[in-house]
This record gives structure tokens, sequence and C-alpha cells, in this order.
């Protein structure tokens, strides 16, 4: 019972606290929920959503290019994305959540969106149908922006449809590949998961067919 004197002094006293200041710790409670709830639907539950529904993942390979990250093009340029090969007028979802940033038209990348995520990550989404997004709106991790189309380079009929996707990191383009956007490459040698030890492999199949630049960016 001595024990209890302490304990019971010290209720009393936050208790008289607690009264005193009732209305604003109800303030900073209920704006910390505010801000809880209104926050709750832009938290990114996992490490990606891929830009399109297709599995596996497959990344673009046809006469007039191949679509992997690096992959040579015109006037020693590399490629920046990825390409992934899609239904044409599927769904594109922002692979996390951020805010769109730019929604245009572009020579070479057709219909475009940009998303600006956390960590001063950017993401692309490029030849596009329809963008169904605007400048300054805040998107959900997987929220649809637009969808699959063939504008800008991407329009030559011998071009698989396909999203260009493309991860920007403080002004670098990102190997999606690295942020886990695991896509599968079919060269002639096969099914490949893509990635940067496959280069090689596939240089047969690329001295036969990426030299025409402007189909597909
Ligand atoms: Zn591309």
């Amino acid at each position: 019972m001595v024990a209890r004197a302490p304990w019971r002094a010290w209720r009393e006293r936050t208790q008289r606290i607690v009264g005193r200041f009732r209305f604003w710790l109800g303030l900073i409670v209920g704006l910390g929920l505010a801000v809880i709830v209104h926050e709750v639907p832009y938290i990114n539950w996992k490490p990606l959503v891929p830009p399109i529904e297709t599995r596996p993942l497959v990344v673009r390979q046809d006469a007039k290019g191949d679509g992997r990250f690096k992959a040579p093009r015109s006037g020693g340029r590399r490629h920046r994305g990825i390409d992934l090969v899609a239904p044409l007028g599927s769904p594109v979802k922002a692979f996390r959540s951020g805010t769109v940033v730019q929604v245009g038209t572009h020579r070479g990348l057709g219909r475009f969106v940009v998303i600006e995520h956390r960590h001063q990550l950017t993401s692309l989404y490029a030849h596009l149908a329809t963008t169904g997004v605007a400048v300054g709106e805040r998107v959900k991790q997987g929220a649809v922006i637009g969808t699959v189309g063939k504008t800008g380079n991407a329009h030559h009929p011998w071009i698989t449809p396909h999203v260009h996707f493309e991860i920007v990191r403080g002004g670098q383009p990102v190997d999606p590949a690295t942020l886990g956007v695991q896509a599968m490459v079919f060269s002639s040698e096969g099914p490949k998961t893509a990635g940067g030890q496959l280069v090689q492999s596939t240089v047969a199949y690329l001295q036969g067919s990426q030299t025409d630049d402007r189909g597909g960016e």
C-alpha cells in the first residue's frame, strides 16, 4: 500500500494537467488523426506496382528495336528506360505514389506522364494513347494514369505496342531492375530475365535489328 502513494499522486497530477489542457490535447490528437487518415492512401505498401497488368512483364524485342535498359539508340545514345510490351488500350499505373509533374506530348515519347515520388525519384510513362491525370494531381500507388498507345516514335506498324517506362533519380536514369522490376527478354536464344548480365548473350540479335531507332524510344 505504501508503494501506491507516489503512483496515485502522479495520476492525480496527470489528470489535473489533462483537464486543464483538454481542448489543446484534443486538437492535437484530432489533427494527428486527420493527417494519418489523409496520408494512409499514399503509403507505398509494396516496393513497386508494375506499370502494366501483363504477366510476366516482357521487354519489347521487335524488328525496330530492343527495349532493354541502356540498349543502344541512334546518335550513340542509350535507352533511358525499359519498354514493356502491353495490349493497346490497357491501363498504365503509377509504380509508386507521388505527384504528377508533367502531362504532355513529345515528338519521340508521344503522349506521356511524369510523376515525382519521394527519395528524389521520378517515373515517366510514354507512348500512351490517353492520359487520365493532371499536373499537380496526387496519385496513389497503382492508380491508373493512362492507357497504352503507340504515340510518338512508337507509331510504326512493326513496333510492338509497349509502354516506355523510365525511372530517374537525381537526373540520372536508373535501371528499373534495381528497383525490383523483373521483366523477361525473349531473344533469339530464348527467354531470359532482364538485367545487365544479359547484354553479351544477345549481341547476335542486336546486330541484325536495332539500328533503326526512329521507331520506339
Ligand atoms: Zn523505350
